[in-house]
């Protein structure tokens, strides 16, 4: 049996008008497989009335008092309407279909309530509608424990729910359908100019997505590349190919394959920069700095440490509480909240000089501080402030060329 699974993000069922088209990108599919798996997130954004953001507006403080547990089975319900609601234009074009929740659909999770984790996936219910000739459509982004507790796997986790699916059922290919036509060489909603990428493996959208690219999450992008399935993003109001992402070899059969320096721009806003630094060297500092932050279960990245030093980010939620816990233990700690992390990635760049250069080259020159800097084999990052977190973006975005093909 040929499967496809496919996945409609929140914007892609948001309206009457989409769904008529995601319902176009599922008969088009029934043309072609066997089986058709069709994953769905709750419909629309903040504002719309079953998104994920107005259900948790629903709570006092969205949700900073009820138990995860409870807030877990409320949100929930936004990918059951969405399902629902499509299975409801399937039937009424006749075409049958069986909606399932995550636990119907046999993913089974731990109990981490609100970023649960899969632990496994039992899909013979759905085998079983696909074998009658059903579209099984799936509530995504959720899950059971074993004993039946239900769990919601975090943001962006319908991306999970989808590939896990697909690995688990052997798909031919997932099809990712979302509000921009595949994954692009920087967020199109800041870059105008950004383009495209027709093809690219799995390491590289690995990379773009670690590193803030929210087009795919990237545990999905792990599943995708273990159980090697072809993934491609592509637009729900397009018939265009968008991008697959698939291994090299696949990737060389299809295409000339170029080597690339950079791929793309990717960026996490929302970051706070810390800061302690102490007049003389101190060989305590680096020790009681992170465990404290151990301790208090805060992770931290972007980690710079000398003999007398230490810089270091966390998310800006955190930014007050951390402070706070470092005057504690009598530092002076320097807060920076509002940053964003700009990333060069490109697995073209390992030992390649100059790149760094040409990155301070780009914003120096346009006076536009770089705050801390990194890297590895495949990326370099650098903090600027958040407020010149797009101009930093769309300046690399020119400097590295990647609008030309
Ligand atoms: P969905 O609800 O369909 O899952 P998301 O909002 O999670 O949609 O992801 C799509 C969004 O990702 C786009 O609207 C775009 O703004 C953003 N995005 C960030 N970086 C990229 C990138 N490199 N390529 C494409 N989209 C990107
Ligand atoms: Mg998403």
């Amino acid at each position: 049996m040929e499967i496809i699974v496919q996945k409609f993000g929140g914007t892609s069922v948001r309206d009457e008008r989409l769904r008529e088209r995601v319902l176009q990108h599922i008969a088009e599919a029934r043309r072609t497989y066997d089986g058709v798996v069709v994953v769905v997130s709750a419909m629309g954004r903040k504002g719309e009335p079953y998104a994920t953001d107005s259900l948790l507006d629903l709570l006092e403080g969205r949700g900073k008092y009820l138990p995860a547990r409870e807030r877990d089975l409320l949100l929930t319900t936004g990918e059951i309407i969405s399902a629902v609601v499509l299975a409801d234009l399937l039937w009424r074009q006749d075409i049958p279909a069986t909606v399932f929740t995550g636990a119907q659909a046999g993913i089974v999770t731990d109990a981490r309530f609100g970023e649960a984790q899969i632990l496994d996936v039992r899909p013979d219910r759905l085998r079983a509608a696909l074998e009658r000739g059903r579209v099984a459509v799936v509530a995504g982004f959720q899950g059971s424990t074993e004993d039946g507790e239900l769990t919601t796997l975090g943001r962006g986790g319908s991306d999970i729910t989808a590939v896990a699916l697909a690995a688990a059922l052997g798909a031919r290919r997932l099809d990712i359908f979302t509000d921009v036509n595949g994954v692009f060489t920087a967020d199109p909603r800041i870059v105008e100019e950004a383009r495209p990428l027709k093809y690219l493996t799995y390491a590289e959208v690995a990379n773009l997505a670690h590193l803030g690219a929210r087009v795919l999450h990237p545990r999905a992008v792990e599943i995708a590349m273990q159980y090697n399935i072809p993934v491609r993003v592509r637009s729900t109001t397009s018939d265009d190919e968008g991008t697959l992402i698939a291994s090299l070899s696949e990737l060389r059969a299809r295409a000339p394959f170029r080597e690339r320096v950079v791929t793309g721009i990717a960026h996490v806003f929302g970051v706070t920069q810390i800061k302690v630094v102490r007049e003389t060297v101190d060989p305590e500092l680096q020790l009681v700095v992170f465990r404290a932050m151990a301790e208090h279960g805060i992770s931290v990245d972007f980690i710079n440490v000398s003999p007398n030093s230490v810089a270091y980010t966390v998310r800006d939620e955190e930014g007050e509480r951390v402070a706070e816990i470092l005057r504690g233990l009598g530092f002076e700690p320097i807060v920076t909240p509002g940053c964003a992390k700009v990333s060069v990635v490109g697995a073209g760049m390992a030992g390649r000089p100059g790149v760094m250069s040409r990155i301070v080259e780009a914003l120096v020159g346009h006076d536009i501080p770089i705050l801390q800097a990194a890297d590895s084999h495949t990326t370099i990052w650098v903090l600027v402030p958040g407020e010149r977190a797009q101009d930093a973006i769309r300046l690399l975005h020119r400097h590295f060329e990647l609008e030309r093909e």
